[in-house]
């Protein structure tokens, strides 16, 4: 039976350095790091998703400023917005809450923030470098990926690694990372033609489709790591919400070949908004 990697915990863990620089730099420096987030209309999920970067940064000894817009709000007032933040001294760290509404340019918009604020690490000239090897700024899933990964694993040289997924803020560059750790790797998507037989002989598995338990525990290789990244909500009555979530891989027959796996939730999730904080601190630090 494969052991557990507990996000949350090792979330928790990083919250705690993070506290612990923030304190330090008040203490020194009189000021501490700054988000800033741009949310344009009213998605449910991203108000949520929103609401936990402003409770995390805060509690963490961060500022934290939201900037909202309405989805009748013209793409030029957005833009002017970005570049007088990009302007602005005391803030280190600007993401654009994704996904926008259909009407605007979701490129032109994220490629406006400035590369040094960039804590999403979603800019082109960000993901060029983590192409070519340069310190930049990684996005915050695959990074939090990674940390799970390491924890478990420290010397990575030589495993295969099969990423399903390959969607530009997951599954492209956590490959790309594997590949900077010297796995061989392999990236399956919705043509690829035999997923169980790539499934089969993945040392380390990274599951980013979207799809409820798509992945069968019989098709884990023994003594795999697992990394779930799928946030599927299913309908279940018998809960109070009426639904729960459940990952890309059958999770509990999965375990049972796994050497180690990340539930949902309670995996993943909860590092990416760890890692973006790390993000920022290292922005404030560089423009120091
Ligand atoms: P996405 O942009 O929708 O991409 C899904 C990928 O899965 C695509 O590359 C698609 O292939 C592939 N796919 C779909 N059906 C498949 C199949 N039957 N066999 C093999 N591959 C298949 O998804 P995403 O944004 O990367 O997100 C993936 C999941 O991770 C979602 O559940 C999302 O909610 C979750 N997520 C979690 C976090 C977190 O913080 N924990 C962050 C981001 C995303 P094609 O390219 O061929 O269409």
């Amino acid at each position: 039976m494969g052991k557990e990697i507990n996000g949350k915990a090792y979330a928790d863990k990083i919250y705690l350095e993070i506290r612990e620089k923030t304190r330090r730099l008040k203490q020194k420096k009189g000021k501490v790091p700054h988000l800033s987030v741009i949310v344009a209309g009213d998605d449910p999920a991203s108000k949520i998703y929103v609401n936990i970067k402003e409770k995390r940064a805060k509690e963490n000894g961060m500022d934290f400023s939201l900037f909202r817009f309405k989805k009748d709000a013209s793409e030029k007032s957005i833009i002017e917005k970005i570049k007088k933040i990009n302007k602005n001294k005391k803030i280190n760290g600007l993401i654009v809450q994704l996904p926008l509404p259909k009407k605007f340019n979701e490129k032109k918009i994220v490629n406006t923030v400035s590369l040094e604020k960039d804590v999403d690490g979603l800019h082109p000239a960000s993901i060029g470098a983590l192409l070519r090897n340069e310190d930049s700024f990684i996005s915050c899933t695959p990074a939090g990926i990674m940390e799970l990964i390491r924890s478990v694993k420290k010397d990575l040289s030589g495993m295969k690694a099969v990423i399903v997924g390959r969607s530009n803020i997951v599954g492209k560059p956590v490959s790309i990372l594997l590949l900077k750790e010297h796995c061989t790797i392999t990236i399956c998507h919705s043509r690829t033609r035999n997923l169980k037989n790539e499934i089969k002989n993945a040392d380390i598995l990274v599951a980013a489709i979207g799809r409820p338990e798509f992945i069968k525990g019989s098709w884990i290789k023994k003594g795999a790591i697992v990394i779930d990244v799928g946030i599927n909500r299913v309908e279940d009555k018998s809960r109070p919400k009426g639904y729960r979530i459940l990952g890309d891989v059958e999770y509990k027959k999965a375990k049972k070949n796994a050497s180690h796996i990340t539930p949902v939730p309670g995996g993943v999730g909860p590092m990416t908004v760890a890692m973006l904080l790390k993000n920022t601190l290292k922005a404030f630090n560089q423009q120091q």
